[in-house]
């Protein structure tokens, strides 16, 4: 018994694809690696392709958060209605759902629109039989979910809606049993109250902490809700600026990779994933993210060397679209 979880949506704040200009200029970079590496046939391109990671070739996406957790026995939850939900949505149309035979449960962590926006493009909710079920510890979570189907804003109002659609409110702290998961939601640091949920299966633990500032950063401040990143095999952490960014822009809710990279020593969490990438970051800023994240990792392990200490082994990534993880593996 494990889980597997598929990133639909990894970016932050708004769906945001590159201009021609970048695209051309990202192809560019591509063609010359190509030739840099020593190939020169048309007939070499796959191998070379093959050879390099998914976003040095096609980037780390445009779509805006969503998140499924899958279990070895199937069951499935949803986090969060960004635009990358109509991908999910896609994809789900192969199985019941397109029979209006599947029970569908998504989370909600809060109401900004980068989370909400492909909700009304959600497939299953317009198929007679399906059953949706909305969760969020917020109190307006149904009047915020019947908001995004009203004229003129959508042309499909709420009520015409042909799924059986129901609204659980969750209590903080308190978890409750999806199928083979249990969810718990805990508070992270946001603007407007943000959820974030820690899902455990078969003795595995995922822990979804977007959006989040990170400002209480020691157990004393977590209070609470420290055990979201306790016990944690696979966490999703806000990683959306830089560390000068991050104290330029306090208090707009989002985070750094080193304050998730400190977080995961303490507690000894496995594996970090950096997401909520910026609208207007392209290839190469994430990637300069990452080489910031490495930078500040090595920094880490020499400081804990002179102290005669050895920190915990995290492995770390940069989202993108599509990326999936399975936490059997880790
Ligand atoms: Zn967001
Ligand atoms: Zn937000």
């Amino acid at each position: 018994m494990s889980m597997r979880v598929k990133y639909w949506g990894v970016r932050g704040s708004l769906p945001s694809s590159p201009p021609p200009e970048q695209t051309a200029k990202d192809v560019e970079g591509i063609l010359q690696r190509f030739f840099q590496s020593g190939f020169s046939l048309p007939s070499q391109i796959s191998e070379f392709m093959a050879s390099q990671e998914l976003p040095q070739l096609g980037g780390y996406g445009t779509a805006t958060t969503c998140a499924e957790v899958i279990s070895s026995k199937g069951s499935q939850i949803i986090i969060d209605g960004g635009s990358g939900i109509r991908n999910l949505a896609e994809s789900m149309m192969k199985g019941p759902a397109s029979k209006g035979k599947a029970n569908i449960h998504v989370f909600l962590t809060h109401f900004h629109w980068d989370h909400l926006i492909g909700l009304p493009f959600f497939v299953p909710n317009f198929i007679n039989g399906n059953r949706i079920n909305y969760y969020a510890v917020q109190p307006e979570l149904e009047t915020m979910v019947r908001g995004l189907f009203k004229r003129p804003y959508f042309p499909v109002s709420f009520e015409s809606l042909a799924s059986d659609i129901r609204f659980y409110q969750l209590e903080p702290r308190r978890p409750i049993k999806i199928d083979d998961f249990t969810v718990t939601a805990y508070q992270l640091d946001h603007p407007d109250p943000c959820w974030g949920f820690k899902i455990e299966n078969g003795g595995k633990a995922y822990a979804h902490c977007v959006d989040s500032e990170g400002t209480r950063c020691s157990q004393e401040a977590l209070g609470p809700d420290l055990p979201l990143y306790q016990n944690i095999d696979l966490m999703y952490f806000d990683a959306q600026y830089t560390l000068p960014e991050l104290a330029e822009k306090a208090n707009w809710g989002h985070s750094a990779a080193q304050i998730g990279l400190d977080l995961a020593f303490r507690e000894k969490i496995k594996q970090v994933i950096f997401a909520h990438h910026d609208p207007g970051a392209q290839t190469g800023d994430i990637n300069e993210l990452q080489r910031q994240t490495a930078e500040y990792h090595r920094w880490r392990n020499k400081q804990a060397e002179t102290n005669h200490g050895k920190l915990p082994d995290v492995k770390w990534s940069f989202a993108y679209e599509g990326m999936e993880v399975d936490l059997s593996k880790i």
